[in-house]
């Protein structure tokens, strides 16, 4: 498998670079979406276009037996590309500074692999390939990629799913696994502390918002340490608080906007009580607040069966010295949701480029080393190889 996916190196590279020279923002991967339909049509696979808004889905195989999901995402990010390189986005402002580009070209690079395994092997199940739009952000009603896809039956009849994720500063090639939880559940809070303001020389004749942040600030940053099981791993982080315009004048009102993440349900309806009781300090103080919630990606669940299907393919692929364990963090993905739905995991391939740029995710000199596309498409195929033929 891992011969055969690097004779489509080539390939992997040039879909990658056309992709990531035209990157689209979330449900708006129309471009991408025809590409990749287009792909696989010259494939001679069929497909499902308009699925989830943007998504694409294609069927390999039929026969009777279990079907294994492989999810890519094909969204790109807000941001103004500065690499200096042939295939730099052509679009303002849009850069793929995630890797989604990599991540829909190892699936196609999978159909290929696949459908050459097709007329070869005793197929017993389905494939389904799933192209998600939209991983990075929710539409206006917090709906992202993957809840549209599902929304729409993509994990209809559907037995596991996994996917992979590359990471722009971890070594090229190597494959990492989490069992359970893995990525953090995300949830964003928004609060306004009122007061009634005033004159800065005469603080005893109103109520001051900025004051009552105080107390405020101490409660939200002690909640990791002094109101969760020190064993949940918890995150509450502030990320923008405004107020006020001048140096005289006491403000009516102070606003503040963050996230809250954990890995544990429970955890996470604790913290949404939590971070509210801290605004309600502003009560005591004279002040009033109005608190507003908004519920992000549950936690990632890595099924441990899955992770070993996973893991067994890359290490007879690739070696055992190129699969490592590593805690994934309390970052977010909505592959989470399928991850709920069904059994599933995602491991993370290293793809570290051999330079002193820093190119970290999200940042606009992130980049990939493309020599671990066809290592990507190889894990996948193979995995999906096995699980369909049963050996
Ligand atoms: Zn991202
Ligand atoms: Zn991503």
């Amino acid at each position: 498998m891992l011969d055969r996916a690097m004779d489509l190196a080539d390939e992997l590279v040039r879909l990658r670079r056309d992709i990531h020279q035209h990157p689209e923002l979330g449900f708006r991967e129309f471009r991408t979406a025809a590409l990749v339909a287009e792909s696989l049509e010259e494939l001679g696979i069929e497909t499902r276009t308009g699925v989830g808004r943007t998504g694409v889905v294609a069927d390999l195989g039929s026969g009777n037996g279990p079907t294994l999901a492989i999810r890519a995402d094909m969204d790109a990010l807000p941001i103004e590309e500065q690499n200096d390189v042939p295939y730099r986005s052509v679009n303002p402002g849009v850069m793929h500074a995630c890797g989604h580009d990599a991540h829909t070209a190892m699936l196609l690079g999978v159909a290929h692999l696949l459908r050459q395994s097709l007329a070869n092997d005793n197929w017993h199940g389905k494939i389904r390939l799933i192209f998600q739009p939209s991983e990075e952000c929710g539409d206006k009603d917090g709906i992202s990629g993957a809840t549209a896809m599902l929304n729409d039956g993509a994990l209809e009849g559907v037995d596991a799913a996994i996917a992979l994720h590359v990471i722009s500063d971890l070594p090229a090639g190597i494959c990492y696994f989490q069992d359970g939880y893995s990525l953090a559940s995300v949830d964003s809070f928004k609060a306004w502390v009122r007061g009634d303001g005033g004159h800065g020389a005469y603080p005893h004749k109103g109520k001051d918002p900025l004051f009552m942040l105080g107390p405020i600030l101490s409660y939200l940053y002690a909640i990791p340490s002094r109101q969760i099981n020190p064993l949940r791993p918890t995150v509450v982080s502030l990320g923008q608080i405004h107020g006020g315009a001048t140096s005289n004048v006491i403000p009516k009102e102070v606003f503040i906007e963050g996230t809250i993440r954990s890995y544990e349900k429970e955890i996470r309806e604790q913290l949404w009580e939590e971070v509210e009781q801290g605004f309600k300090l502003s009560e005591s103080l004279g002040g009033s607040y109005e608190f507003q919630l908004t519920k992000g990606y549950p936690a990632m669940l890595n099924d441990t069966e899955v992770n070993g299907w996973i893991k067994s393919s890359a290490s007879d692929l690739l070696g055992e010295d190129q699969v490592a364990e590593r805690e994934f963090g309390m970052g977010a993905e909505d592959f989470a949701f399928m991850t709920r739905k069904v059994k599933g995991a995602m491991f993370n391939l290293g793809a570290a480029v051999p330079d002193e740029t820093k190119r970290h995710h999200h940042t606009d000199t992130f980049d990939i080393d493309e020599s671990i596309l066809p290592i990507g498409a190889a894990v996948l195929a193979e995995t999906a190889r096995r699980f369909i033929t049963g050996s």
